[in-house]
């Protein structure tokens, strides 16, 4: 089968990727072992983080590292075997996130963020996705005063900068909008510009239908096949050979199987994450998304119940599952949510982030590879940016003028 481009994973970056290049009249097929959105992106919290402009730092100071050593943390957990192997990315993680290297980060990464909502907007609408989305923000909420009055300063310094707009409740303000919670809170920040999505793995099946309504193909195939010929690129699949001038690795964690395959050495990681499914109560239901800034677990009411997701594991991405993080959570989440009913699911759900050092995705040309492009390393925020990486990635395999400038993002400033 001829095409004009191959997207390798069907997760919301690949999709996202296919849509913008079908929409731009280049023949797409869209290559997956699994369906559409069934992975990372079936299972994260749901929030379109227009807010997002500081991504999660490496915790910094003696103090600080001191506790998340202990390894008996909620928001962090690591595996001590993995130490070894890992401890190359986290060191540069760790440098990456020292203020000065940071503040620089953010600013690079703001004005990809800033354009969440407005590419997943269209998106939407073309897909008829719109009974999924919720347009009401989320909040953080602050159990302790320190806490809250640092969060309430760096949000201070986001609206002035960013232009990300919140408000600052007090406790009891927070409890008139969510009846359900049980404790006595120190105050709670409203982000009020995010999107919401109530089943992040339904949205990326409605782009995919989106996609395919658009004249795009979909098909069964093991991205690892994916060789050079010629001036082309080629993958077997369950329909069989696709050859394409172009092709696009959006394989989120498993990214680098094959970008090592092709002899790319690239920093990339994983931040493992999990979740839980809970009833929700008949009275006072959640009505939004809440984090638990004490114990980094956010509480979701989702299509299926309630979604407990957790912070991050430091681990190797196949390692079997230890879903300490949701067994440390679920008390701390039934004081402040008393109604949370039963566990609905049989075992936690586990995904990976595609992490990178510098905490920013991976989006343009393959440095050595003509028509070959890297899109991957979202970590925190897959969802949040699939559309605004897909328009990136068509444009500039179109030739048309970038909408933000993807210097930041290239896969050549690792090298
Ligand atoms: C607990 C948790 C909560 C999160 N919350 C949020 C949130 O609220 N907001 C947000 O923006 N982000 C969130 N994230 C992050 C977000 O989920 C990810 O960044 C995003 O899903 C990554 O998307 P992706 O398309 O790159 O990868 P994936 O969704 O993993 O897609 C990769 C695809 O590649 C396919 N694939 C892999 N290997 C092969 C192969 N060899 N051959 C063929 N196909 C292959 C897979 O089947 C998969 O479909 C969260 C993540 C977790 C774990």
């Amino acid at each position: 089968m001829q095409a004009d481009s191959i997207v390798l994973g069907a997760g919301i970056v690949g999709v996202s990727v296919a849509v913008h290049l079908q929409m731009r009249g280049r023949a797409t097929v869209l290559v997956d072992r699994r369906g559409a959105g069934e992975e990372t992106s079936y299972g994260n919290a749901g929030l379109i983080q227009r807010e997002g402009v500081m991504p999660h730092p490496f915790p910094q100071g003696i103090d600080k590292l001191l506790t998340y050593g202990l390894n008996n943390r909620t928001d962090m957990h690591y595996h001590l075997a993995a130490l070894p192997r890992i401890a190359p990315f986290l060191a540069r993680y760790w440098w990456n996130s020292r203020s000065d290297n940071y503040l620089r980060i953010v600013r690079d990464y703001a004005p990809l963020i800033a354009a969440s909502i407005s590419e997943h907007a269209p998106l939407i609408e073309k897909s008829g996705a719109g009974h999924l989305i919720e347009k009401k923000g989320w909040y953080q909420l602050y159990r302790d005063a320190a806490m809250r009055d640092d969060a309430f300063g760096k949000a201070e310094w986001m609206s002035r900068e960013f232009g990300v707009r919140h408000e600052k409740l007090t406790g009891a303000e927070m409890v008139r909008r969510e009846p359900g919670l049980g404790v006595p809170l120190e105050g709670a920040l409203h982000w009020t510009d995010p999107w919401s999505v109530r089943d992040p793995g339904g949205l990326v099946v409605k782009y995919r239908e989106l996609f395919e309504s658009l004249g795009g193909r979909t098909v069964t195939g093991e991205a690892l096949g994916l060789e050079q010929h010629g001036a082309a690129w080629r993958v077997g699949t369950s329909d069989g050979l696709v050859e394409a001038k172009d092709a696009v690795i959006a394989l989120g964690p498993w990214a680098g199987d094959l970008t090592s395959l092709l002899g790319y050495r690239l920093p990339l990681g994983v931040k493992r994450g999990y979740h839980m499914h809970y009833v929700q109560p008949a009275r006072n239901p959640l009505t939004n998304w809440i984090l638990d800034a004490s114990y980094g677990y956010l509480l979701t009411p989702m299509v299926r119940g309630i979604r407990l997701t957790s912070g991050a594991e430091f681990a190797l991405r196949d390692a079997p599952s230890t879903p300490v993080q949701i067994d440390r959570d679920e008390p701390e989440a039934r004081e402040l949510f008393p109604g949370l009913g039963e566990r609905l699911d049989a075992e936690p759900w586990r995904g990976a982030r595609p992490a990178t050092p510098d905490m920013m995705p991976i989006i343009g040309p393959a440095p050595r590879h003509k028509g070959l492009w890297f899109a991957f390393g979202h970590a925190h925020h897959g969802l949040t940016l699939g559309p605004a990486t897909g328009r990136l990635i068509a444009e500039m395999i179109t030739g048309e003028a970038p909408f933000v400038n993807p210097t930041a993002f290239s896969p050549r400033r690792f090298g």
